[in-house]
């Protein structure tokens, strides 16, 4: 029999009607009682905590990183599902894959429709994630949705309501899982895990600022002013903005705060084309290049860097190192 553990975190998954609208409430016995568990499986639940995942914390995702920790401190253990509302559940997958050095696969799934509703996407995508979990090693953590196996690295939430709704814009996915089996497609590239951080007093502040038509850096400023040790600029195109942007990238980085650079378009990598402003100035200035990681998941590289050491340089080099594994070259992406 494989052991996987089933982290539960909350999310429309573990949600019920509240009278107004719909918010996570149940507990993780309740949400693993949707699922069928697969021949061959045993399950353990851990039941963490009951929310939705626009109100996650730092706070509970270092919680979470820890307990998937503590789980596979113990061999007897073959994987780890957790169930997670899918609005964030990006950000806090790449956090576990920055700090997992483990063969065994965690597997992040959730739903799109409620735990009570009628043919809902909760059930198979909980069975799904439980077949990949206890069917595949080395390829880190991993999104289980719709059928469709991610790699944690690069994926995002596509589709607001659709029940096929993550997907890497810039690369293809990692496998299919259907039938009790999981088919691997392709072994995503990860850099040198992290080590595990120490939990803060206070978690560090990450700002995501973005530029516009008619945009100026006061937002960015506010973010500054507000004690932000990191930014991401989410700038337009290949990652330009403007050259005011470029100023207040090199205020902070005189500040020894890290600033990250994005775009907010959906696929392709941040790259230096442009001056006046552009990518090639930002850099210069001291924003550091996301390759094709988007706003959520660069939030999330930039925090794990300024978890990961005390000094500004330090600092850089290791959210260079995170960022150094991108996606697969040649590979179809968005599916
Ligand atoms: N609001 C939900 C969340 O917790 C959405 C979902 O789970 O699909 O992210």
């Amino acid at each position: 029999m494989a052991r996987i553990v089933v982290i539960s975190t909350g999310g429309t998954i573990a949600s019920r009607w509240q009278g107004t609208g719909f918010a996570a409430e149940a507990r993780g016995q309740e949400v693993m009682a949707i699922a069928a568990v697969p021949t061959g499986i045993e399950v353990e639940v851990v039941d963490l905590f009951s929310v939705n995942s626009p109100r996650l914390t730092t706070a509970h995702q270092l919680t979470l990183l820890r307990t998937v920790h503590e789980v596979l401190a113990d061999p007897g253990v073959d994987g780890i599902v957790v169930t997670h509302g899918t609005d964030t559940l990006e950000e806090t997958a790449f956090l576990l894959d920055l700090h997992h050095d483990d063969p065994r696969p965690v597997v992040l799934t959730g739903a799109q429709l409620p735990m009570e509703a009628q043919d809902g996407d909760g059930p198979g995508n909980l069975h799904d994630a439980l077949v990949t979990a206890a069917g595949v090693r080395d390829l880190g953590v991993l999104v289980v949705f719709d059928g469709k196996v991610h790699a944690a690295r690069g994926t995002v939430k596509t589709q607001t309501v659709a029940h096929d709704a993550f997907a890497d814009q810039s690369a293809s996915r990692v496998g299919d899982v259907g039938f009790g089996r999981v088919s691997v497609l392709r072994v995503p590239e990860r850099p040198a895990a992290l080590p595990l951080p120490e939990l803060p007093d206070r978690a560090p502040r990450v700002d995501l600022v973005m530029h516009h038509t008619d945009g100026d850096p006061v937002l960015f400023e506010a973010a500054l002013a507000a004690g932000a040790q990191g930014v991401v600029l989410v700038a337009t195109g290949a990652g330009n903005a403007t050259p005011a942007f470029v100023e207040a990238v090199a205020t902070a980085r005189e500040r020894g705060v890290l600033v990250a650079l994005t775009t907010r378009v959906p696929a392709g990598p941040v790259t230096e084309i442009y001056t006046q402003g552009g990518a090639v100035d930002l850099v210069a200035a001291g924003a550091v290049p996301t390759g094709t990681l988007r706003a959520g998941q660069a939030r999330i590289a930039v925090l794990a860097a300024l978890l990961a050491a005390p000094d500004a340089e330090r600092r850089r080099q290791l959210l260079h190192a995170v960022l150094g594994a991108g996606s697969v070259a040649g590979a179809q992406p968005g599916n």
